[in-house]
């Protein structure tokens, strides 16, 4: 996308092109990359009318991956099922009826748990209710897929991948052109709304202050901003998809409680949500 000026000279590239980003590679930019072996399937499924849809769900499921549901309206759901790409492959042809089937026993089957995680979490439960703090005990049960939308069915591969610059002469990348995360947080579209803000708050003041926008001055700083930011959070995604990825005890332990903690101590929790959310980056 070009930025021009009223002589329709162009004072700005930016490389919103994705995570395969040609703009990105003429410019010559580093980026790491990796690969996860995941591929992530999407459709839109259908529910029941009756269902209260305002509750995005996610489920970690122990050898197949991550499956998250986001409300779209009252009776429809976007999900997106992250998982190997053997059992992604299998999934992707299977006939509606047998997908449908698939999803549900992912969304409620009951996996048999370790004695000693379940011993734990059941202790640090008895704890949370002693300090009379949230206990994730209660449980909200998920919905019922009834359908999957005609041709909504469709699978991409899930990487990571990571520009060491974000700018350059006259260019900047926003988005996956310059960070690509895995999605079992949720955090991809997120991330380049963070980077537009910031690119358009900088640019604004290299306007303000006399200077072209395409000044590298202002883009480092746009750069150093994000990269401040978006670094981070893409090592916190890599861990969790690692420590979701693991059936060891001592991992498995460290998760539940882990999130056992996240729920019983508010303010830690609104820390994490703001994070993600991003919400306080915004505001600011
Ligand atoms: C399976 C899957 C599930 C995901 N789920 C979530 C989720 O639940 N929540 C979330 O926040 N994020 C999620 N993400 C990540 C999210 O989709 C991306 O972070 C987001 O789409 C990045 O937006 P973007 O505009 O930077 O890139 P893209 O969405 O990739 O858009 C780039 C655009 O540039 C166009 N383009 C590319 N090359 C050229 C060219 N040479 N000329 C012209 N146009 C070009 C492409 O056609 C495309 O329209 C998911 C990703 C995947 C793969």
């Amino acid at each position: 996308m070009f930025l021009k000026s009223y002589q329709n000279e162009i004072i700005l590239t930016l490389g919103c092109d994705g995570a395969n980003s040609l703009v990105r590679k003429s410019m010559g930019f580093h980026h790491i990359s990796s690969n996860y072996n995941h591929m992530g399937i999407v459709a839109t499924l259908k529910l029941p009318q009756d269902f209260d849809n305002v509750v995005a769900w996610q489920r970690h499921l122990p050898n197949s991956g991550f499956l998250a549901l986001l409300p779209l309206t009252e009776g429809l759901s976007s999900m997106v099922w992250s998982t190997n790409v053997e059992h992604a492959k299998k999934l992707i042809k299977l006939p509606e009826n047998e997908f449908v089937d698939a999803i549900n026993e992912a969304l409620w089957k009951v996996y048999p748990k370790s004695g000693l995680v379940d011993q734990a979490m059941r202790t640090f439960d008895n704890l949370v209710r002693f300090f009379d703090l949230p206990s994730s005990s209660v449980t909200q049960l998920p919905p019922k897929i009834l359908g999957c939308d005609i041709n909504s069915r469709a699978m991409f591969p899930l990487g990571l991948g990571h520009a060491t610059n974000y700018v350059g002469k006259g260019v900047a990348l926003v988005g996956d052109a310059a960070h690509r995360i895995h999605p079992l947080a949720g955090q991809g579209v997120n991330l380049g709304f963070g980077d537009i803000i910031c690119l358009n708050r900088i640019l604004g003041e290299a306007v303000y202050s006399g200077s072209k926008m395409g000044n590298l001055l202002y883009l480092k700083e746009y750069e150093t901003e994000r990269q401040k930011h978006n670094v981070p959070m893409m090592l916190v995604v890599h861990g969790l998809f690692h420590l979701y990825s693991s059936e060891f005890t001592p991992l498995v332990l460290l998760r539940s409680l882990g999130l056992q903690a996240t729920h019983a101590l508010s303010p830690l929790k609104k820390l994490l949500l703001s994070r993600a959310s991003g919400l306080r980056y915004w505001e600011t």
